[in-house]
């Protein structure tokens, strides 16, 4: 859970947030088409760890393995808006 400085409380589930992964393996660079889907990550999906990257952005570790996912928090707050819920 984020709790951001107006006081708004994002929740995000693991599954969801991995299957949204920024990174060039799971979103071609290029044409911006993404290549990892949300229906691609089993449900039991979870978080390994969390790193903050500098102070903008989360590196999360997930229970596949993968941690080349470099959320920042502009992406985080993008994510959790009405009608985009992850
Ligand atoms: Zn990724």
């Amino acid at each position: 859970m984020i709790i951001w400085a107006d006081g708004k409380e994002s929740h995000y589930l693991a599954p969801r947030l991995r299957g949204m992964c920024p990174c060039a393996s799971c979103k071609d660079e290029m044409t911006g088409i993404r290549v990892v889907l949300p229906i691609h990550i089993p449900d039991d999906l979870e978080f390994r760890k969390i790193e903050l990257v500098g102070q903008y952005a989360l590196q999360f570790e997930w229970s596949d393995g993968h941690r080349t996912g470099i959320y920042s928090f502009d992406y985080l707050r993008e994510l959790d808006q009405p009608g985009n819920h992850v």
